[in-house]
């Protein structure tokens, strides 16, 4: 068995960024390929409305470019020599990232247990629960290593 195609899906929270360092970790030491994928979720019911300066489409397009640019730095920070693809997806998130991995055949997905929602009483985030549901290969899901016991 090997892992050397790893996905990690972000949406730029603080415990998406805890599982990318992860998946970094477990790039460089399996020498793997990191594939890291944001998800821009499709904008339903604006579009009989000219109420908005921007169109659902020009949203979209500035959403996909700020995701490239936010992709652009995490990866910056990252010291280990690893091979990072960066990829924007549209649609719905768990769907596009359960699509993505079987297009990269991915060995593992690393994700956040919880995102930018992050409601702490929910064991985990309604994607997280998807992906592991329907993903075709092991998904590590990093929590927040910052809940103390006494929050339980
Ligand atoms: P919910 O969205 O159900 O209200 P939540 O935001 O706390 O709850 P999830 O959305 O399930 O939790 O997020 C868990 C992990 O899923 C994130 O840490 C990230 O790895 C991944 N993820 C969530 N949304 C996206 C997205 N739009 N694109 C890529 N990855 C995503
Ligand atoms: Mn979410």
């Amino acid at each position: 068995m090997e892992i050397k195609k790893i996905l990690c899906p972000t949406d730029f929270s603080e415990v998406a960024k805890k599982a990318f360092e992860y998946a970094v970790f477990l790039a460089s030491s399996q020498r793997a390929e990191l594939v890291l994928l944001h998800v821009v979720d499709q904008l339903h019911g604006f579009e009989n409305y000219e109420v908005l300066v921007l169109s659902p489409q020009e949203i979209s397009e500035r959403m996909e470019k700020q995701a490239y640019e936010n992709m652009g730095s995490l990866v910056d920070q990252i010291k280990s020599a690893i091979e990072i693809e960066t990829t924007v997806e549209h649609g719905k998130s768990s769907v596009q990232i359960i699509e993505k991995a079987r297009e990269v055949k991915a060995d593992i997905i690393v994700m956040g247990s919880h995102g930018r929602t992050g409601l702490s009483h929910v064991l985990i985030g309604s994607v997280a629960e998807a992906v592991v549901r329907h993903a075709s290969c092991p998904v590590l899901v990093v929590k927040d290593m910052y809940q103390r016991p006494e929050t339980l």
